[in-house]
């Protein structure tokens, strides 16, 4: 650390600061190539082996494992965490021209499986430390078209449950909720997906454990959990799950089964989840340490009620205190570093993404034109969401991948946010820096 050239910005020609590379994700170990392996050898010799219709085989035990492994009553798999999020809205009684509770500020996903319902999103802003929904800023969007809410555990992060059931419970509203990045998340002494109506997870690449692609969903409502399987699995399961003649759409259903590859990967994984999310916990909280202090940036935040699994690490630009400096200068002057930032995850607020605010999606006109009143978005409508995209989002890209000992690469990132604030001036005046 002594040469000149480490005391320079590396956007103004001195040396980067993180060089320690971003480690890979997901890991495969022996583990789930043993177990492959030994479905495709039982495949061999059972022809209905290879395939989610029957409701049996390795899906079937994947739904054993993580209802086992959560403390659900019932788990129903499906070939992604949209599919999981869509069957749990059909489940749930969302029907086209309902009007469902979202959040501003997600992955669009957890509005367009209400959008493929033919259902309206009324978009709720989020906490401003959480970054997730809460019971006051969803009653600002109740109306009695409400049917449900999708609550989102953004980045690993619960949202405060507790008040959220109270809150739904009294309007007698369905709560789904959007585990997808928050595998093995708790709130209080539940892991989320437990508590509300239903808990919909994703086993794609970027999530806490992974099966290529997949998702899942628990509820402990039988009711819920026969209309999933109905909705979501072949007729041939039906027989085997639907006793009694549970009415079933017959065959015209999506294909939303799950791989039985993706099943066998993941239930391999299922037992290391707890590990790997004390490493993530521990690497973080490292990072977040490290970060304490440091003009221009706020720490990620834990909540008093909730174990925050980190699938992303998403920090605060604070620009009162780098005056004058642009977000885009300084994410800019990071990456110059080698640092695995950027300018926030969201960007533009799903409530004033073109789609919405020309209320198109897939028609003009449609699924708006199906509700009891006119739903419309506007600037001004979540106001906290808003102003984080437009000014303080930032994101690292630690998070599922921080496993095993980061702490080098932990070090190195929070020099680079340190040397950045101590020569944030530079940055304003880039021809004053080279002396
Ligand atoms: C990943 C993700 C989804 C969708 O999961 P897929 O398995 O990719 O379909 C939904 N919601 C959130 C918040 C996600 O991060």
């Amino acid at each position: 650390m002594n040469s000149p050239e480490t005391h320079r910005l590396a956007l103004l020609g001195g040396d980067p600061t993180v060089r320690t590379p971003l480690p890979t994700w997901p890991v495969l170990s022996d583990d789930e190539v043993a177990a492959l392996g030994e479905h495709l050898r039982r495949a061999r010799t059972d022809s209905t082996y290879l395939t989610s219709i029957f409701g049996s085989g390795p899906v079937v035990e994947f739904e054993r494992a993580v209802a086992d492994y959560f403390g659900a009553p019932y788990a129903v798999s499906t070939n992604s965490g949209w599919a999981a999020l869509h069957t749990a809205l059909v489940a749930v009684g969302v029907r086209p021209g309902d009007e469902v509770i979202v959040p501003a500020y997600t992955w669009p996903q957890s509005v367009s499986c209400v959008l493929q319902q033919g259902a309206i999103p009324v978009f709720a802003d989020i906490d401003p430390e959480t970054y997730t929904l809460t019971a006051e800023t969803a009653e600002k969007c109740l109306s009695p078209a409400t049917k449900a809410i999708v609550v989102v555990h953004l980045y690993g992060q619960p949202a405060d449950m507790t008040r959220m059931m109270a809150f739904a419970e009294a309007h007698g509203l369905a709560v789904i909720e959007d585990c997808a990045q928050a595998t093995g998340a708790m709130h209080r002494d539940r892991h989320v997906g437990t508590i509300g109506t239903v808990g919909c997870f994703s086993i794609g690449s970027g999530k806490q454990i992974v099966g290529g692609e997949g998702g899942f969903l628990l509820t402990s409502s039988e009711e819920v959990r026969h209309r999933a399987i109905a909705m979501s699995q072949h007729p041939q399961r039906h027989r085997v799950d639907l006793p009694g003649g549970y009415a079933v759409p017959d065959g015209f259903l999506p294909t939303y089964r799950m791989h039985p590859v993706a099943a066998s990967i993941c239930a391999a994984q299922l037992p290391k989840l707890r590990r790997w999310n004390d490493e993530r916990i521990v690497n973080l909280r490292a990072l977040s340490l490290a970060l304490e202090g440091c003009p221009g940036i706020r720490p990620a935040a834990e909540s008093t009620f909730g174990r925050h699994v980190y699938h992303l690490y998403c920090p605060t630009f604070v620009p009162e205190e780098l005056p004058g400096l642009s977000r885009d200068r300084y994410v800019e002057a990071l990456i110059a570093e080698g640092a695995p930032v950027r300018i926030g995850y969201v960007r533009t607020p799903l409530h004033l993404r073109k789609e919405m605010r020309e209320r198109k999606y897939l028609a003009p006109g449609f699924p708006w034109n199906l509700g009891s009143r006119d739903v419309h978005y506007a600037a001004g409508d979540c106001p906290v969401t808003e102003d984080r995209c437009a000014r303080t989002d930032i994101s690292v890209f630690l998070g599922a991948n921080a496993i095993g000992d980061q702490s080098a690469l932990v070090g190195e990132i929070a020099a680079a946010f340190w040397k950045v604030a101590r020569h944030h001036r530079e940055l304003l005046e880039p021809a004053h820096s080279q002396r």
